[in-house]
């Protein structure tokens, strides 16, 4: 399978070379040429395989790797994880489910992504004998689960930019407590969109990207999207044959990764209703899919800090596929956002493409993680809590929990006035932390890199 960009400005490329550049060569992102259809007979072969055997299968649809080779790095990505059914499904009643993607390293879904990808880095770093530096800009928990996938792999440097005391004490320690000598946690001053700003500015340098082998590990990467549509299906082959008629996807969205893959999950044959776009204040999603209208606001930080964003990266796949696959009408969309912070969608409907959208602020969070927990005794981290604002009745909904709820302890703690603790969470609080306070500007970050590459 070959991988095209949705700009439409570069030829397609292979599953490997797609990884390894990460934004595609003429600034947009890279997709399947055409999406795998899989049908009821396979979905029935895979419906009894565990996890780690599932991600092959997937994989094995996309990646130009050699079998064997796809089978052990897949196999040792999902070593690290708490529980033998990597992505458990909790049932809090007859319609309502909870897919717990928290128990990986980091405790954030995001491992799910990036202890993979960190393995097909490798597998490429080997075959091309040249070292790369992975470049990335995290809300928080990104940063951590990128850091986690690479930390202690060979001829790898992984630079973070995260906004500095914007991301939650824990996360932070998750990301400058690792002792390793090839990460570099970057903390620039303002929000998480500046940080993603300044990242592509470095990206679209092409003689530097060149120059120093870079790489991006955002949820630009198709391969993490890939990654994430495993456990969609997963989590469908773990539901009641009762309650599969009619299921919903409740998604905590900030970059639009997660729920994205579960979409184009459900292009290529997932059999899902529809897909809950759960965001918390920063809404512009919420408000996209309400309105059709697709416009900046600023951005406020939550409670839910991994989901405080304004710019969903992974919209513009969204946008080249309701668009009917038109790069240039995509491009075009995507530079009038640029140009104007807003964009239309010609001839919108709410409900349209199987979305629709809730909202949660800051006091509904609160309040959600104290009704779910009274309701139900399950205890839901604050982007969890997101998915709970608005379920759908008729529907039964599979929501996805996207973090433990030990890594926002006070949250937790005012809502339901206990404390919920995390062994591995415990340790890291006795650890040194290491970062390096720099601009968010194009040429101080890559003075940064060049510097530590000698
Ligand atoms: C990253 C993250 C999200 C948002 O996921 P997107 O793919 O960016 O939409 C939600 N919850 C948690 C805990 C996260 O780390």
């Amino acid at each position: 399978m070959n991988f095209i960009s949705t700009r439409g400005g570069c030829p397609a490329v292979s599953f490997s070379d797609a990884v390894a550049q990460g934004l595609a060569p003429d600034g947009g992102l890279y997709l399947p040429e055409t999406l795998p259809a899989i049908d009821a007979a396979t979905l029935k072969k895979w419906e009894k395989l565990d996890y780690a055997a599932l991600c092959e299968e997937f994989f094995a649809l996309f990646a130009d790797l050699p079998r064997a080779q796809l089978s052990a790095i897949v196999k040792s990505a999902y070593t690290r994880f708490d529980v033998p059914e990597i992505a458990p499904m909790k049932k809090l009643d007859e319609k309502t489910f909870v897919l717990e993607l928290f128990h990986g390293p980091t405790l954030a879904f995001k491992d799910f992504a990036l202890q993979l990808l960190g393995g097909l880095y490798e597998a490429q770093i080997k075959r091309t004998g040249r070292a790369i530096n992975v470049l990335g800009a995290t809300s928080g928990d990104t940063g951590a689960a990128a850091i986690h996938g690479l930390l202690g792999r060979e001829g790898v440097r992984i630079f973070i930019l995260y906004p500095d005391g914007r991301v939650s004490p824990l996360q932070e320690r998750q990301m400058t407590c690792t002792g390793a000598a090839n990460v570099y946690p970057l903390a620039i001053p303002g929000t998480f969109d500046d940080a993603q700003a300044a990242l592509k500015d470095v990206f679209n340098d092409r003689a530097f990207k060149g120059q120093f082998n870079l790489s991006a590990i955002n949820s630009i990467n198709i391969a993490r999207v890939l990654a994430q549509c495993v456990y969609y299906f997963f989590a469908y082959f773990r539901l009641p044959e009762a309650a599969r008629a009619n299921v919903e996807f409740v998604v905590p969205t900030g970059n639009f990764g997660n729920v994205l893959a579960g979409w184009m999950a459900a292009r290529m044959g997932l059999p899902a209703k529809s897909f809950c776009v759960a965001t918390n204040q920063n809404d512009i999603l919420f408000r996209f899919f309400s309105t059709g209208v697709y416009e900046l606001g600023p951005v406020k930080p939550s409670h839910a800090p991994s989901m405080d964003i304004q710019v969903a990266s992974n919209f513009e796949r969204f946008l080249y596929y309701v668009m009917q696959e038109d790069a240039a009408a995509t491009k075009a969309a995507m530079e009038d956002f640029k140009k104007h912070g807003r964009f239309v969608m010609p001839g919108f409907k709410a409900g349209e493409y199987q979305f629709r959208a809730s909202r949660a602020d800051d006091a509904d969070i609160v309040r959600l993680i104290k009704t779910v927990h009274e309701k139900s005794g399950y205890v839901a981290d604050p982007h969890t809590a997101c998915g709970f604002a608005d379920l759908g009745p008729a529907k039964t909904s599979v929501v996805l929990s996207t973090a433990h709820p030990a890594k926002f302890p006070d949250v937790i703690a005012s809502a339901i006035g206990d404390e919920v603790k995390s062994p591995a969470l415990e340790k890291l609080k006795a650890l040194p932390i290491v970062k390096h306070k720099i601009p968010a500007e194009k040429a101080a970050i890559e003075d940064f890199i060049r510097s530590s590459c000698r």
